[in-house]
């Protein structure tokens, strides 16, 4: 059976209610710091190609590699973050292939000695399509340890790939670029929430890195990618199945997607009788499948040995502390801390998050909103345009500053909410602060006594069957009155106003 017959074959549902999944996370995370690795060259990305380069990252004969002081030091701000154990000593070994992208034909990378070891990151995991309550997952971490990133090769010719191209151009820019790699241990456990658990796990680990300051971690430039192993064994089973990795995952969404489309497939071919091949694989955009790479390699193909030009990296327990003590407040904990402090259900933080909404609802609050008030405005008004829209609601032209002045104006009675829904919609469309569209369009509340009651007096004679219930004491029918004088005045009238009046002409 080929790989495309296999697909579609067995719906996700299916396959997890019959198999148990496994997932394991490789995450490659290009660090920001001033220079590469093993050399003074800079560590930007861009660049003309090969402008960044000097003997020691080209791997000219009789240059030698320095450590990277400050790669070490962020290594250990990672593993520390991670809960890891920092190793008292880590060595550096070569690990030896055929790459064309890579000058040296090796890898500078900690293989049986990594920096730091056994940590764990905790993530809420949390599926809105299931509705399901949002649930804890700690997720361990194997290892962190520090290697060089390779150069990058480009194909000219009509595919971009490497069958069928002219020739190959190679840019060494990013060779010698720090890279951490965070390994995980086996996932077990996830069940149907598997995909979810990958996607959450890489994005809580973004956050963290962020937070840190230790990387850019963008995806889209490849400053985070993500290597996805899955196999599935039947359910119950005692021994797990044989594993693939889907290589270099570079969106959140891919990586859900990859797990998703893998315990498909696999579930495909086990049923059919057949095997898994352990492999590498490519995640396609376009179909959301992955299709075989190279047949993966063991540990024995890369003739790992102690790399003999450096010595090996023995951080001192008080540099240990130092960096420990230099940790920002993580992600989780401010969460944890922010959920505390706005009063907020576990589902409510959920959504802000999944919303993309934190941060912008905690610049707001420090705006001088209340965190009632920035909630609102993000996740209703401000949700319903960006997703209209398909814009990410950091993209929308307002900021923090306005929708906290929005809600101080209807604080202070100066709009109501639906004129402030009108300020919103004139400072999305660029007519400036809240308060000169409050000017421009001319939305200030009417509460002025003279010209409400005029309007009051209208309304009470064109509706006398309602006048005269109120006048019999029933009080609720005044709603009906109050919206006869809201609609008379485009909306613009305080309504508590309007309704005292009305009830002070009818008592
Ligand atoms: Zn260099
Ligand atoms: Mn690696």
């Amino acid at each position: 059976m080929t790989d495309q017959a296999t697909m579609n074959l067995v719906s996700f549902e299916d396959a997890v209610s019959r198999y148990d999944p496994l997932i394991g996370l490789e995450t490659h995370v290009e660090l920001g710091t001033l220079t590469k690795m093993f050399c003074g060259c800079p560590a930007r990305f861009g660049g003309e190609p090969n402008s960044l380069v000097c003997p020691v990252c080209l791997g000219l004969p009789g240059s030698l590699p320095v450590t990277n002081r400050m790669a070490i030091e962020y290594t250990m701000k990672i593993g520390l973050a991670l809960n890891c154990t920092i190793a008292d000593t880590a060595r550096f070994a070569r690990k030896n292939y055929f790459y064309p992208d890579m000058p040296k034909d090796y890898q500078i990378s900690q293989y049986d000695e990594p920096l730091c070891t056994d940590g764990w990151l905790d993530i809420t995991v949390h599926d809105p399509a299931a509705g399901d309550e949002p649930r804890p997952f700690r997720v361990e971490i194997e290892r962190v340890h520090l290697e060089e990133d390779t150069g990058k090769s480009m194909h000219v010719g009509s595919t971009g790939r490497i069958h069928g191209a002219e020739y190959s151009l190679v840019d060494y820019n990013r060779a010698g670029i720090p890279l951490v790699e965070i390994v995980t241990k086996p996932v077990a456990g996830t069940g149907a929430l598997a995909p979810e658990v990958a996607r959450t796990y890489v994005a809580e680990l973004r956050d963290l890195l962020r937070a840190l300051g230790v990387s850019d971690v963008r995806m889209e430039e490849g400053s985070l990618r993500c290597d996805v192993n899955t196999s599935l064994a039947p359910r119950g089973a005692s021994a797990w199945g044989t594993r693939t990795e889907t290589k270099n995952v570079n969106s959140l969404r891919s990586v859900a997607r990859a797990v998703r489309s893998e315990i498909q497939r696999q579930a495909a071919l086990l049923d059919a009788g057949q095997r898994v091949v352990q492999e590498t694989r490519h995640f396609n955009e376009e179909t959301g499948t992955t299709s075989p790479g190279r047949s993966k390699e063991e540990a024995q193909d890369y003739r790992y040995f102690p790399e003999p030009d450096l010595v090996p990296v023995a951080p001192s327990r008080d540099w240990v502390e130092s960096v420990r003590a230099q940790l920002p407040e993580l992600p989780g904990a401010r969460r944890a801390r922010l959920q505390r402090e706005w009063g907020l259900s576990e589902l409510d933080m959920a959504a802000l998050r999944n919303a993309g909404a934190l941060d912008l609802v905690a610049e707001t609050i420090a705006a001088g909103a209340t965190p009632a008030d920035a909630r609102k405005w993000w996740l209703s008004e401000l949700l319903r345009t960006a997703n209209k829209s398909g814009a990410e609601l950091g993209d929308l032209p307002i900021t923090p500053a306005d929708v906290a002045r929005v809600a101080q104006l209807v604080d202070s009675g100066v709009v109501n909410d639906r004129l402030a829904r009108e300020v919103i919609e004139g400072v999305l469309a660029g007519e400036g602060t809240p308060d000169e569209v409050v000017t421009g369009r001319g939305l200030v509340v009417v509460s002025d006594d003279t010209a409400l009651t005029a309007a009051v007096d209208e309304a009470i004679a064109a509706h006398p069957d309602v006048a005269e219930k109120i006048r019999s004491g029933k009080v609720a029918a005044a709603g009906a009155l109050v919206g006869a004088v809201m609609k008379a005045t485009g909306g613009k009238a305080d309504a508590s106003r309007v309704r005292e009046l009305i009830l002070g002409r009818l008592s």
